[in-house]
């Protein structure tokens, strides 16, 4: 080890004894080699392996939908527990570098199978645009860079915009949410994607009715375009 590197060493230890860093998940101060997530949250993670399954449940969710190639997440999402809790500081406490780190996990994994290799971009689901100002990041966004960079397949933000903002519709019948959510997302035409896979990516799937809304947009202006989606969480609950 050089000088400067030491030094570098020794101070971000000295840094880390004000302000440990904790695990994503359950909180808990990581020892050296830990990166986000401690060992023990890593090993329980409920994994769904989806993408050795083709028929998975979350291919179902699409079925008689929108023609998707192939779907997965990578975890169950199961309530109160710590990677919800991972999921929550992803999205509402400013920790893009939880996303980043868990597509590059989730996208090392996905490589492993020959369905999940060739995709021609990855696509995240967009946020509003003042969604985006108060956030500061589209957190599905930063899945997408992590698998991006594993995978590495470029990451395209530009495609697909969402075009209504969708706060109110808490007051609207189930029914009508659904439709809300569905005709929110379009395709803008200076992209081609006719004879291109695509891989639509989000935080969380739960009616699939987002996606659909985004897979729908795409096949609108590119009847020719293949459709697959990757989400972090699956929470399926129809
Ligand atoms: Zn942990």
């Amino acid at each position: 080890m050089h000088w400067p590197d030491t030094i570098r060493q020794l101070g971000g230890d000295l840094l880390s004894l004000f302000s440990p860093p904790a695990c994503g998940a359950c909180g808990t101060a990581l020892v050296r080699g830990e990166q986000k997530l401690c060992a023990n949250c890593l090993m329980k993670m409920p994994k769904t392996n989806f993408h050795k399954i083709r028929g998975n449940l979350v291919e179902k969710c699409f079925w008689g939908r929108i023609p998707i190639e192939v779907a997965t997440s990578y975890f169950y999402f199961l309530k109160s527990s710590d990677f919800q809790h991972l999921l929550h500081a992803l999205k509402y406490k400013g920790r893009s570098d939880i996303g980043i780190y868990m597509g590059k996990r989730f996208g090392n994994e996905l490589i492993t199978q020959p369905e999940f290799k060739h995709f021609d971009r990855i696509i995240p689901v967009p946020l509003h645009a003042d969604k985006l100002k108060k956030r500061g990041y589209n957190q599905s966004e930063m899945i997408a860079k992590g698998m991006s960079k594993a995978m590495n397949i470029q990451v395209d933000t530009k495609t697909l915009v969402r075009t209504t903002f969708t706060e109110t519709q808490t007051k609207k019948s189930r029914i009508e949410r659904w439709e809300n959510v569905k005709s929110v997302f379009a395709a803008n035409y200076e992209t081609n994607l006719n004879g291109q896979h695509v891989l639509i990516v989000d935080d969380v799937l739960t009616t699939g009715a987002t996606i659909e809304g985004c897979a729908q947009a795409l096949l609108d202006k590119n009847p020719n375009v293949k459709i697959s989606v990757a989400t972090l969480a699956f929470a399926h609950t129809m």
